[in-house]
């Protein structure tokens, strides 16, 4: 199993406002750490109902643009800089985020789901957050059968959103007490891997994991499924503050072996 050690390949900034540190912080963090490639991949949601923001705005994507390319330029000599971006699934809205995602000109697109509406809630539930009030309506909805749904909008994400990369496969009710994979969830990862292999993606090791659960996400089982597939692996630390680029780097060669 092999990757680059020394590419970033998931970064976010100020602009999704749950980040903090500028472009060039980021930048910097990464010339500072010895890495040879950082690519921002900012988030980019379409038809989510939530009461405060997490996603860059169109304008906000044209400052993204702005910015990255004066960092191309003052930083080229020192390290590349790539701009693209973590888009959401959404299936009541594929056809606006596969105009949005053609609109722009971006270096790697990275494929997630944060996302979820469900019934009896007005708004849209992120299956990411800590949240407590998030953590009990999944208690409520059942999180065996919203991990399962999880897995499966994944799947149908990556059939039809064109993306380079699959972004923190298991990441979903990461803060949900108790719950463990099951013989159908890891039937659904099985079917998940070979369209992330049909459609030519990768997928992702992301380091943030061994901040929640000493472990990346996916899990090594899952990593190693991927491989034995031959599905390319790309290095992400998921950073929200210039001090967490390349974390955990340091572990990945004693778990790729
Ligand atoms: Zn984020
Ligand atoms: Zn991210």
């Amino acid at each position: 199993m092999k990757v680059d050690l020394f590419s970033d390949t998931h970064i976010h900034t100020s602009l999704c406002r749950h980040a903090s540190g500028t472009m060039e912080e980021y930048v910097r963090g990464a010339i500072d750490r010895g890495l040879t490639r950082l690519v921002f991949l900012e988030h980019l949601e379409e038809g989510i109902n939530v009461s405060f923001r997490t996603w860059l705005t169109e304008e906000d994507f044209d400052v993204y643009f702005e910015e990255g390319r004066r960092l191309q330029q003052r930083y080229g000599e020192e390290i590349e800089v790539g701009l693209g971006v973590e888009v959401g699934y959404n299936p009541d809205c594929t056809d606006r985020i596969l105009q949005r995602l053609a609109h722009r000109s971006w270096d790697r697109i990275g494929l997630s789901c944060h996302f979820f509406k469900v019934d009896g809630c007005e708004e849209h539930l992120n299956v990411l957050s800590k949240n407590r009030r998030t953590i009990d309506i999944i208690e409520r909805c059942g999180p065996n059968r919203l991990l399962s749904r999880y897995f499966s909008t994944l799947t149908e994400g990556v059939r039809r959103i064109p993306a380079n990369v699959l972004c923190h496969l298991d990441a979903g009710l990461r803060h949900q007490p108790n719950l463990q994979l099951e013989k159908s969830h890891w039937e659904q990862i099985d079917i998940l891997l070979d369209e992330v292999k049909r459609a030519g993606m990768a997928l992702e090791i992301n380091t943030s994991g061994y901040k929640y659960r000493g472990l990346p996400f996916p899990l090594p089982e899952i990593i190693a499924l991927a491989a034995a597939k031959a599905i390319p692996l790309a290095l992400g630390s998921d950073a929200h503050s210039p001090s967490e680029v390349g974390r955990y780097f340091d572990r990945i060669p004693a778990l790729l072996g």
